[in-house]
Order: structure tokens, then C-alpha cells, then sequence
């Protein structure tokens, strides 16, 4: 497959290009077209396989969309993760290819300054990749609010899971964490690779 099946505008594909991505990975042909259709997905993929960008380049077009919609403050996409490094990672392809918009992204974690994230929220970013307690703490001190968040990823839920919930140890574990998955999403599509 190549990148023009995606439909991608000038502006995106030109940081794509700088990237030197020659052409997409297979969880990227898979998962983008289901992504940008609007529904809600499962994407099972390890590390290495381009899944950051798979979630990452759907979410910008949603982005653009939105904000036409929906003007005001808060983000428009979150992305939530299990750990700092994660989230620096993340955060750092979010600020690569959201310059084809001029789109911001803040990353927010525990350990880092509440003070200069805080900044960030407030100047307007529509970006936020986060862990989760460092966002709640920042939505309890209203240095952000959700209400016009419409594109939400959980990267590396396993992971996440895993680390907060000990009470899920268990055999029944990939169980418990599926249910939930399928408690919260909307008829998701399954993308495996
Ligand atoms: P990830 O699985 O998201 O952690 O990505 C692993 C690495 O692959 C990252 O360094 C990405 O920059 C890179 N990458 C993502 N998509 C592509 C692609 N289509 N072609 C080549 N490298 C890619």
C-alpha cells in the first residue's frame, strides 16, 4: 500500500516525507482508514510497528475538522499513557506532524512542572498527552477542562491497567481489561497485527 490511499492533504504529507517514511507500515494501512472513518477502534500492535503514527495522523484531520465546530479552549484529542517516557515520545511525533496545521500539543505527566504544564493547558493547546493522574490533577485545579475532547487513545492500555489496577492480577485479567474495553467503545473495529 502507499500513503496516497490515505487521501492526506499537501500540508501533511509533507511532514510525512520529511519524516522519510517511504511508505505506510502495515498497521498504519489497516488502521488509519478505520480511524478517519469516525469509528471506534481496537489496535493491537507492538512497539516498533508505527502504531503512534497509525492513531496520530487520523487525529489531526479530526482536529481540523472540529475546531471549525467547536471553537473554544480545552483540547481536542487526548492521548492517555502509562509513563513519562511514553508520553515525551508521543508528544514529541504530535508537535512533528501537527505542524502541517500549526496545531499544539502539551505533554502533561507526573514528575514534570504543574506550573509550566498548567501554562501550556491554558494557552490553548489541542494536543494533550497525558498520564492519567497528572491530568486529573490538573482538571481538579481547572488548568483544563474535557468538554470538547472527541478523539480519545489510550496507548499501551495493557500497560496501564497493569500498573493501577493490582486487583486485576489475575487469570482473568485479559478478560476484565476487554470488557471494559467494549463497556466504553462504541462497536469497535479490531485492527491486529
Ligand atoms: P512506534 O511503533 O509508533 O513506536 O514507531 C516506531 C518507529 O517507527 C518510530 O521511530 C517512528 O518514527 C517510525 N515509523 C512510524 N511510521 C513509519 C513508516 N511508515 N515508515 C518508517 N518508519 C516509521
Amino acid at each position: 500500500s502507499s500513503f496516497a490511499h490515505f487521501g492526506f492533504d499537501e500540508q501533511l504529507m509533507h511532514q510525512i516525507r520529511k519524516s522519510e517514511y517511504t511508505q505506510p507500515t502495515p498497521i498504519q494501512c489497516q488502521g488509519v482508514p478505520v480511524a478517519l472513518s469516525g469509528r471506534d477502534m481496537i489496535g493491537i500492535a507492538k512497539t516498533g510497528s508505527g502504531k503512534t503514527a497509525a492513531f496520530i495522523w487520523p487525529m489531526l484531520i479530526h482536529i481540523m475538522d472540529q475546531k471549525e465546530l467547536e471553537p473554544g479552549d480545552g483540547p481536542i484529542a487526548v492521548i492517555v499513557c502509562p509513563t513519562r517516557e511514553l508520553c515525551q515520545q508521543i508528544h514529541s511525533e504530535c508537535k512533528r506532524f501537527g505542524k502541517a496545521y500549526n496545531l499544539r500539543s502539551v505533554a502533561v505527566y507526573g514528575g514534570g512542572s504543574m506550573w509550566e504544564q498548567a501554562k501550556a493547558l491554558q494557552e490553548g493547546a489541542e494536543i494533550v498527552v497525558c498520564t492519567p493522574g497528572r491530568l486529573i490533577d490538573h482538571v481538579k485545579k481547572k488548568a483544563t477542562n474535557l468538554q470538547r475532547v472527541t478523539y480519545l487513545v489510550f496507548d499501551e492500555a495493557d500497560r496501564m491497567f497493569d500498573m493501577g489496577f493490582a486487583l486485576l492480577f489475575s487469570a482473568t485479567f485479559r478478560k476484565k481489561i476487554e470488557k471494559l474495553a467494549r463497556d466504553i467503545l462504541i462497536d469497535p473495529i479490531r485492527v491486529v497485527q
